[in-house]
């Protein structure tokens, strides 16, 4: 399998477990020839690692506590870089040449299978702050050497959000004046801030959208009411019913 190519995503709760299913089964109805990937900590449930191994072609085990000795002592002085650390273990799946990172929140609208022609590394801008990337899908190339880059990183600078997108980007600095086939369309990270920020472009083309990232509180799978435009309710509908969907027809 060296040199093949994959969709990696995280899940560290049962409930991102939920947006992970959506994520192997919207990728495998719209035919994409790649492998699918989980990478998951051992804290979710035995029910969540079935339906996680019904849809994805492998699930990878990750604990932050692997790490190497000096990390380990680091980050227990540094405990809100965990998540953002156990993203970054997929630089680790080197048994694949290149990959593609989608958040667990995201929903495939078509095939994007074009994304690997891409290198790394390759991400829309983020609505926010649009010099920056956003982290919630971007194109990757597995890599010890990046990954302990990363790592090291990480422990001397911190991420000046918190998060994997910060790290990221000061990591990446060469991103927002860099290579222009690096920057992904926004239609490959479709949020719905661009509703609030930008209505006329969201309406002109929203629906070009060929992947729905639900970034934010108001994740498609939590109970709460979030007041959305027509057009994010529709993605909402559509994630139900991807997650609610049989697997042996989603792959119709
Ligand atoms: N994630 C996770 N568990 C958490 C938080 C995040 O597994 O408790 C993973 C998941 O893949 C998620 C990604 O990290 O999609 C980034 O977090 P999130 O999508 O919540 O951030 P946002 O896109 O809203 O900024
Ligand atoms: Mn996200």
């Amino acid at each position: 399998q060296a040199g093949g190519e994959a969709f990696v995503t995280l899940a560290t709760t049962d409930s991102y477990c939920k947006g992970a299913v959506v994520v192997a089964r919207s990728l495998r109805r719209h035919g994409t020839t790649r492998s699918t990937v989980v990478m998951v900590t051992p804290n979710i449930s035995e029910q969540s690692r079935f339906a996680l191994k019904d849809v994805f072609d492998e699930v990878i085990p990750v604990d932050v506590m692997d790490s190497d000795d000096h990390v380990h002592l680091s980050w227990l002085g540094r405990p809100e870089l965990g998540i953002t650390f156990t993203k970054l273990h997929c630089w680790t799946l080197t048994q694949y040449s290149k990959c593609v990172f989608l958040d667990a929140d995201t929903l495939v609208l078509c095939n994007v299978d074009e994304l690997f022609e891409r290198d790394e590394l390759s991400a829309a801008p983020d609505p926010g702050w649009p010099d920056c990337f956003n982290s919630g899908v971007f194109v990757f190339r597995p890599s010890l050497h990046t990954h302990g880059g990363l790592l090291d990183h990480a422990l001397q600078h911190g991420s000046f959000d918190g998060g994997d997108q910060g790290l990221l980007n000061s990591f990446f600095s060469s991103w927002p004046a860099g290579d222009i086939s690096k920057r992904l369309p926004f239609v490959y990270n479709l949020n719905a801030s661009s509703f609030y920020s930008y209505l006329p472009a969201f309406q002109q083309f929203g629906h070009n959208a060929k992947i729905v990232h639900f970034l934010g509180a108001g994740k498609p799978w939590s109970q709460r009411e979030e007041s959305r435009s027509l057009t994010m309710q529709q993605f909402v509908c559509l994630w139900w019913k991807e997650y609610l969907s049989d697997t042996t027809s989603s792959t119709a």
